[in-house]
């Protein structure tokens, strides 16, 4: 029995089978040629052959999707024995083609390249086909190699993904249906294998060291509460598995809307969301309206920047799902890990402290200006109630910037992200000058702990329970209380980073002063059930003892202690 050690980012416990992700598949060398003993007729005929068997496995897995999915398998199928491509590729084997002949990897990578160069240059929806066909030329090189082909694993039984990190593009076909858990070496607890856990409610663990060594096939224990994998699990762990099902089951009913404390006290749940279809869950989910809309998804993949009538349809899209409701819409957070080539350095040493966020409207004017114009609109032509805030605010002048511009754009309520600890630190004079903030613990955790988020061996580092993040979390709360007092406005602070969805977190928060919670619509069940058993009194009580505790782990075991709904519920 061996047993890995992480960070658990989502509660859960299951028993299953490990399906390690291939690594990605490597450039084939330059001026390999074609090889002693391969001949341009049996070279052309293995890429044929390559592309035949990557097509009838994408059109196998097309047969047994459903929905979205198999229109783009089908789709994909297609493109892996698309004339052009496989054509392209032959004649690149021959010697006398161009004064080189290749390998029949190098003339599928070079082929590929050279058509999605081409759909690219087409622009709109030619152009994102590009990445299709980019996926396809790796499929049929893995396929020319001998090894599996890259992205998720296929099978048919349910696995537990284990890999280095996942990528944004992994996630996008993840079937939560097939992978019931996730375990990672790297990453950590805001990587983008956490933030997909999370909203695909499934348990993790993530920057636990030797995971990726787990051979295929071999059973684990995952607990991702504890953050533990263990092999070779016996019957104490499989009951535990068996009573986590039930749980689970118990706590994915939804909720219906206006979370209270025990003693009444509203505190609204809302949820994080990027397009409408996101939206549409959450509302189904019964998110009492959006409390972070990032609107990276609008522009990411993009080499310009998106049109006006775009962007005014992509967050219509949104808007639309919660009528009557409140909407917090963030303005672009470019920079760091969301790179965008027409805004952003990429060159930077450290992107993370860079022209980020709010920042890129000092190198690129026009952009932020250009997108509230976008987010007005398309808030004149909703019902919804639209906030709108900036990320990566850092000192009064910028608040107070910001929320001329938005005002000047037509938006009656802008604030602020408060994810830099300068922000939290002067959040009283901030919110003198703005309507409202809204904690982003990801990026507060961060910069206050000195840590990368997206580094797996700072993962403890990153961690919102740790005492001095709590404490600049009381510290906004406290300077909104001021700036209320002073102003005679509520200045209200929310939370909308993954700190929100953690119950016992939230808990804690509430009593620190944060008056709304924003996460995965996935959590909005189980944060509601536990916040439902304390007083407003109880959770201030929690929040003292938090606030004092000497290190992460006691804060976080004490605020656990006060809360026995968390296991009843197995979380
Ligand atoms: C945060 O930093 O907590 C946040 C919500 O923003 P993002 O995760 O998009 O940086
Ligand atoms: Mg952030």
């Amino acid at each position: 029995m061996d047993q890995f050690h992480g960070v658990g980012v989502t509660p859960g416990r299951v028993v299953g089978r490990v399906r390690q992700m291939p690594a990605p598949v490597s450039e084939p060398g330059v001026g390999s040629g074609l090889g002693a003993g391969a001949s341009v007729e049996g070279e052309g005929e293995r890429i044929r052959a390559a592309s035949r068997a990557v097509q009838s496995a994408l059109k196998a897995r097309a047969a047994a999707a459903s929905g979205d999915a198999r229109g783009v398998l089908e789709a994909t199928a297609l493109m892996a024995a698309d004339p052009v491509l496989v054509k392209g590729a032959v004649r690149l084997l021959d010697p006398g083609a161009d004064g080189g002949g290749r390998s029949a990897e190098r003339a599928v990578w070079e082929s590929g390249a050279a058509v999605a160069a081409k759909l690219k240059s087409l622009g709109g929806y030619m152009a994102e086909r590009a990445a299709d066909v980019l996926d396809v030329r790796a499929r049929i090189v893995a396929e020319l190699r001998g090894l599996p082909a890259p992205g998720i694993p296929e099978s048919v039984e349910p696995f537990v993904l284990a890999a280095h990190d996942l990528a944004p593009a992994d996630t996008a076909t993840l079937d939560p249906g097939r992978v019931i858990a996730l375990i990672t070496s790297g990453g950590g607890p805001q990587s983008h294998t956490a933030i997909l856990a999370r909203s695909l409610g499934l348990p993790a663990v993530v920057a636990a060291p030797g995971v990726e060594g787990i051979p295929d096939g071999t059973e684990v224990y995952v607990d991702g509460a504890a953050g533990t994998v263990q092999t070779g699990p016996g019957q104490p762990e499989r009951d535990a598995a068996a009573a986590w099902a039930v749980a689970a089951a118990a706590l994915a009913g939804g909720f219906a809307g206006a979370n209270r404390l025990a003693d009444g006290h509203p505190v609204p749940l809302l949820a994080n969301v990027a397009t409408g279809a996101d939206a549409a869950k959450a509302a189904a989910a019964g998110a009492e309206g959006v409390g972070l809309l990032r609107t990276e998804f609008c522009f990411l993949d993009r080499d310009t920047e998106p049109s006006h009538a775009e962007q005014v349809a992509a967050y219509t899209a949104v808007f639309a799902q919660f009528p009557g409701k409140k909407v917090v819409i963030r303005t672009l957070d470019a920079g760091a890990d969301k790179p965008l080539p027409f805004l952003t350095n990429t060159e930077e040493p450290n992107p993370a402290l860079g022209v980020r966020g709010y920042r890129t409207d000092w190198t690129s004017p026009g952009v932020l200006a250009r997108q509230l114009a976008a987010i007005a609109q398309a808030a004149a032509q909703s019902e919804a109630e639209v906030w709108v805030m900036a990320p990566m605010i850092a000192t009064t002048e910028e608040a107070a910037h910001f929320t001329a511009l938005a005002k000047d754009a037509g938006l009656p309520t802008a604030g602020v992200m408060v994810e830099v600890p300068s922000a939290a630190l002067t959040s009283g004079h901030i919110l003198a000058r703005t309507d409202f903030a809204s904690l982003g613990t990801n990026d507060l955790t961060q910069y206050a702990m000195a840590a990368d988020r997206m580094l797996g061996p700072l993962a403890h580092l990153n961690d919102p329970w740790q005492p001095a993040v709590l404490h600049l979390i009381k510290a906004t709360c406290d300077g909104a209380a001021a700036a209320t007092a002073a102003t005679g406005t509520p200045k209200p602070v929310g939370v909308c980073g993954e700190a929100a969805a953690d119950p016992a977190l939230a808990a804690v928060l509430v009593g620190l002063g944060v008056t709304t919670l924003s996460m995965s619509p996935r959590a909005l069940t189980a944060v509601n059930r536990v916040l439902a058993t304390i007083t407003l009194h109880q959770a201030q009580t929690l929040a003292e003892a938090a606030l004092t505790a000497p290190d992460a782990h006691t804060a976080r075991t004490g605020a656990r202690s006060h809360l026995p709904i968390l296991n009843e519920l197995g979380l």
